[in-house]
């Protein structure tokens, strides 16, 4: 067999095994012979580039990232759908639709709740995807579509022309684990698949969007050449028939079986693994469409049926407290179990603390649950009426439910947070930051590491680190002897890192990199800066009195003294190995005002602090010196009258080169 028709039959038979395994649910193929054949091809394709097709299955994640979309004109609008609230409006809709045809037939598919798109395909071969934009001009996003697996790259029976519209969306279990997966890293979180289906639409690097794993759901024929049809239902047949995967949907022979029916797809909308914003019902026949026609906006032969949030009242039974894996608390009401769209509650959040407070929740209460689409079930009201005597308002608890240490309110929200060092509930996301590269950089310790080392009961802490042992690591889940033993080296280095980065990878709230070698640098170990008070990190510049209060904070809570104490014991480096703070400037406080021209202020705060000097805001009589530069102000007048001796830019350098001059005879 020659090379082109090697590679021809390799293309074949992965693009049958990929529609058999994501489209029919039923593999014939091996994974590993899958990879095989992708493999063989992939070299074949290498050392060919010129037999390289874009409907070869290693096209999918093909290309580089791109620097930005072009435009892409859909040459059939993508309209919008005309909704309705209720199905006394949808009745009006059928009136509406019958003053026009006769006779008629409806569809009814759930509508997605995703992102639409539009695919266009010649003699076959798909070329070109593009997002809806204002639904006449939107984003060619080709490159990412093709990483879709149940998009056909080629259809099996070409036509000159073809143009198909769907909505591209997340799956449900994708979403959850990706947000799982972005909790660990301390990545903000998708709010919905929605969104995290658009987030990865318009990734710029196809590699990116093949891992977040999206799916497509076709539902409209925009556009076909060399073929005609009468009715949606058999266009719908077609696309099947072409590859692709096509939106579930029943045919309804009257407005009273498509109620029904959109009442089933509201009651199952758990099985299927997409959103959905509602229920789309369409006339049947393609002539009975032409005739209706189109308004500006929206298709006079198609309604949205939106659902209604579905509320019930229940009872408080208890309000518990929850540990994030951020060490945010959640506080959850426990509620009588009610059936609520589709599926039985028993909780329902309560946000945070101040929602309680704002609706005053309290465990006896009769409230409104409520449930919309997918969302998590909340209270919507509390029935005072129904408040039995004796409740009490709720106290949201000031230490941690999982470990005791105290809780901390986040400066700039209404979270409130664990500070514990050991706390079991935050253990997973304190591990995958301890490793972090910024802070001790254990290569190979990244969440799915961590996830095995805490699932197996050899990690409860991050001292526990430094004791594993490598038969019990190679025995983990993907390990082996040779990973185990790279990860027990990767440990045992971190124990040489800077106090700069253990102080970081505490993760001690509002204590970043940054502020950690400030830290470092100034107090030069760990028992040093354990031991500042409050007023002593206030002084140093760059740390403000909220950070110097969580840590001191943090430092006298047991856990940390503990987590300190194993450490040590482990050998784990606890001195700065940054730049030493020299002891020429010990002692004496630095007032900066004006402006110098080879320094900024915090560069030359930061030089003064090197030396072991500190830097003050403000003039009093406890100040050693006024650097006073261009344009300096009050602070320049009040160190005159108090006396205090000021120094010009060229007397700061002499300072920070040759330290405090020797004081005159005379003086
Ligand atoms: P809207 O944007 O609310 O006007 O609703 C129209 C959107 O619903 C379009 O962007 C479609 O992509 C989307 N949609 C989801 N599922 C369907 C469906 N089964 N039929 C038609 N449109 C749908």
């Amino acid at each position: 067999m020659d090379i082109e028709q090697e590679i021809r039959q390799l293309r074949q038979e992965l693009e049958a095994a990929n529609y058999e395994y994501y489209m029919l649910d039923a593999p014939t193929m091996s994974d590993y012979d899958f990879d095989h054949k992708l493999r063989r091809l992939e070299e074949l394709e290498a050392t060919h580039p010129e037999l390289i097709t874009p409907d070869s299955p290693t096209q999918r994640v093909g290309g580089a990232a791109a620097k930005g979309f072009e435009e892409m004109t859909h040459l059939v609008p993508l309209e919008s759908l005309q909704d309705v609230f209720s199905f006394d409006e949808l009745r009006e809709f059928d009136q509406r639709v019958r003053e026009s045809v006769e006779d008629l037939a409806y569809d009814v598919e759930p509508k997605v709740d995703g992102l639409s798109v539009a695919l266009e395909y010649e003699n076959g071969l798909f070329v070109r995807g593009g997002t809806r934009g204002d639904g006449r001009i939107g984003e060619d996003v080709t490159q990412n579509l093709r990483t879709i697996r149940t998009i056909p790259l080629r259809i099996p029976k070409a036509l000159p022309r073809l143009i198909v519209r769907g909505e591209v969306y997340m799956p449900k279990a994708v979403f959850h684990k990706l947000n799982e997966e972005r909790e660990l890293r301390g990545q903000s979180l998708f709010a919905n698949p929605r969104n995290a289906a658009a987030g990865a639409l318009r990734q710029l690097d196809p590699k990116i969007v093949a891992e977040r794993h999206l799916d497509i759901q076709v539902f409209n024929i925009q556009y076909a050449e060399g073929k005609t049809f009468q009715t949606h239902l058999e266009t719908l047949e077609y696309l099947e028939s072409q590859h692709f995967r096509v939106i579930p949907h029943t045919s309804c022979a009257t407005i009273d079986s498509c109620t029904r029916e959109i009442q089933a797809i509201g009651d199952g909308r758990e099985q299927f693994d997409f959103d959905i914003d509602g229920a789309v019902v369409k006339v049947n026949s393609l002539a009975d469409r032409e005739v209706l026609g189109s308004t500006a906006k929206f298709p006079r032969w198609a309604a949205a049926y939106k659902y209604p949030p579905e509320q019930k009242p229940s009872k408080v039974v208890d309000i518990v407290v929850q540990v994030g894996r951020t060490g945010v608390l959640t506080p959850k009401a426990v509620v009588d179990p009610v059936r609520l769209a589709g599926t039985t509650v028993t909780n329902a959040t309560l946000h945070n603390q101040d929602f309680i407070a704002e609706k005053d929740v309290r465990i006896g209460d009769t409230v409104l649950v409520q449930k919309a689409g997918e969302i998590i079930p909340e209270i919507v009201s509390v029935l005072r009426e129904k408040r039995p005597e004796g409740t009490m308002p709720y106290q949201f608890p000031d230490h941690c439910p999982v470990c005791g240490a105290p809780v901390v309110r986040d400066e700039d929200g209404a979270a409130i947070r664990c500070t514990g060092a050991e706390c079991p509930a935050q253990l997973l996301r304190h591990l995958v930051h301890f490793a972090s590269r910024d802070a001790m950089d254990i290569e190979g310790l990244g969440p799915a590491v961590v996830e095995n080392l805490v699932g197996a009961e050899l990690v409860r802490t991050p001292g526990d680190l430094y004791s594993l042992q490598a038969v019990d690591v190679a025995k983990l889940d993907r390990m082996g002897k040779k990973s185990a033993k790279n990860l027990l080296d990767a440990i045992e280095r971190s124990k040489e890192k800077d106090l700069s980065c253990l102080l970081t990878a505490f993760g001690i709230r509002q204590v970043g990199q940054k502020a950690a070698q400030v830290l470092a640098r100034q107090f030069g170990s760990m028992d040093a800066l354990a031991a500042a008070t409050v007023e002593e990190l206030s002084a140093v510049s760059d740390i403000g009195a909220i950070t110097a209060e969580s840590i001191t904070a943090w430092f006298a809570d047991p856990q940390s003294r503990h987590l300190i104490e194993v450490l040590r014991a482990a050998g784990v480096n606890m001195e700065s190995r940054v730049a030493p703070v020299g002891d020429q400037l010990a002692g004496l406080t630095f007032v900066l005002t004006g402006e110098l021209s080879g320094f900024t202020r915090k560069g030359a705060g930061e030089r003064i602090q090197a030396l072991g000097g500190k830097v003050s805001g403000s003039v009093s009589a406890k100040t050693s010196y006024v650097i006073a530069g261009e344009a300096a102000g009050s602070k320049l007048r009040k160190a005159q009258e108090l006396n205090i001796p000021i120094l010009d830019e060229s007397g700061f350098v002499a300072l920070l080169e040759q330290g405090v001059p020797a004081k005159s005879d005379n003086s």
